[in-house]
């Protein structure tokens, strides 16, 4: 923490970016930060390669975050926040490399240690919670905006503290973020409470996609371009919809198959996978070149569906 924090102090303009398709906490830790940072005295620049998803336009600071990169590379730090790998950010890759240093924070296991500086800590719920531990010893002040990102990430990343990575951390983190002028029923609202017409549409064909397997173990929920375009929907519709699949009895592991958009960076297919907490999905995600938790994980692919299919129910027969 305190070389993390040395650097930073050193850094004049700092470069923040965290995953494609972000969740509430790459997007409320990168705001976060960033916000942070800026009240430090740093010139700062935040970074992602989406469209911010709809539900977390609302955090303040959110306008700061650019989907094209800096013209110049006049920036001395690169910070990566919620990716196991470094590739994670999409297109910046090249752009990150070329800055003379990398800080990684994260809370991924399967965080493979790229860049020259780290903060990563499995053990914490979110990267959220990093980046709060991280301004509390700078002793920089966590004003209403900035608590605002730091709850939204706790409380997405942990299921709306249901997940297996709930720990005491976010109950204390959150009441003191609460404290500091969160309004919890503001946030839950436009996070769950605004979902548009087209997203409900788009659920009732993910909840008409599921395939369980021959054992019972596994279920497959598939969600393609056409249903996208059918239902005027975006990939960050999709976020929570596997968990219907992983709540279905005696299903050990859940599986999301999500077509990407074709000449995207990403690959051909995107894979969620989520455990009832007895199968370490990570491991299986990471077999296919992917990452994650032990009870939530993804990896993108390459592949006909119908293969790809094949190989999710082989993933079945070994539960
Ligand atoms: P999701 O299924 O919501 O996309 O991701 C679940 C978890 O797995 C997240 O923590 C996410 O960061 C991780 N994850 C998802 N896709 C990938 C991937 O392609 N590579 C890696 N390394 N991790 C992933
Ligand atoms: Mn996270």
């Amino acid at each position: 923490m305190d070389t993390v924090i040395d650097r930073l102090t050193e850094s004049q303009a700092i470069f923040l970016s965290t995953h494609i398709n972000p969740d509430g906490d790459a997007i409320g830790s990168l705001i976060a930060l960033g916000l942070g940072l800026q009240q430090h005295g740093k010139h700062i620049y935040l970074y992602n390669a989406s469209p911010i998803p709809a539900v977390y336009r609302f955090l303040p600071g959110v306008q700061l975050v650019q989907q094209v990169l800096p013209e110049s590379s006049a920036w001395d730090t690169a910070v990566v926040l919620d990716c196991g790998t470094l590739d994670r950010i999409g297109v910046a890759v090249d752009f990150v490399r070329g800055l003379p240093q990398v800080i990684n924070i994260d809370h991924h296991v399967t965080n493979t240690n790229f860049g020259q500086y780290r903060l990563v800590d499995s053990t914490a719920c979110s990267s959220a919670e990093i980046v709060y531990r991280l301004l509390k010893k700078m002793a920089i002040t966590i004003d209403a905006a900035i608590a605002t990102s730091i709850y939204t990430g706790i409380l997405t990343d942990t299921g709306s503290f249901r997940f297996a990575n709930t720990n005491s951390a976010a109950y204390t983190i959150c009441s003191e973020m609460v404290q500091a002028g969160v309004d919890p029923y503001t946030v839950a609202q436009h996070v769950y409470g605004t979902y548009s017409l087209g997203r409900i549409k788009l659920l009732n064909m993910a909840l008409d996609s599921i395939e369980i397997s021959a054992n019972g173990k596994l279920s497959l929920m598939t969600l393609t371009q056409d249903m996208f375009r059918e239902t005027d929907t975006n990939p960050e519709d999709v976020d929570g919809m596997i968990n219907y699949a992983k709540r279905i009895e005696d299903v050990k592991v859940a599986a999301l198959i999500m077509e990407n958009e074709n000449g995207a960076v990403q690959k051909r297919y995107h894979v969620s996978l989520r455990s009832d907490g007895t199968v370490d999905v990570a491991e299986i995600a990471a077999s296919f070149g992917g990452g994650g938790h032990f009870s939530a994980a993804g990896f993108g692919v390459e592949s006909s569906l119908k293969a790809l299919k094949k190989t999710i129910n082989s993933i079945a027969e070994k539960l």
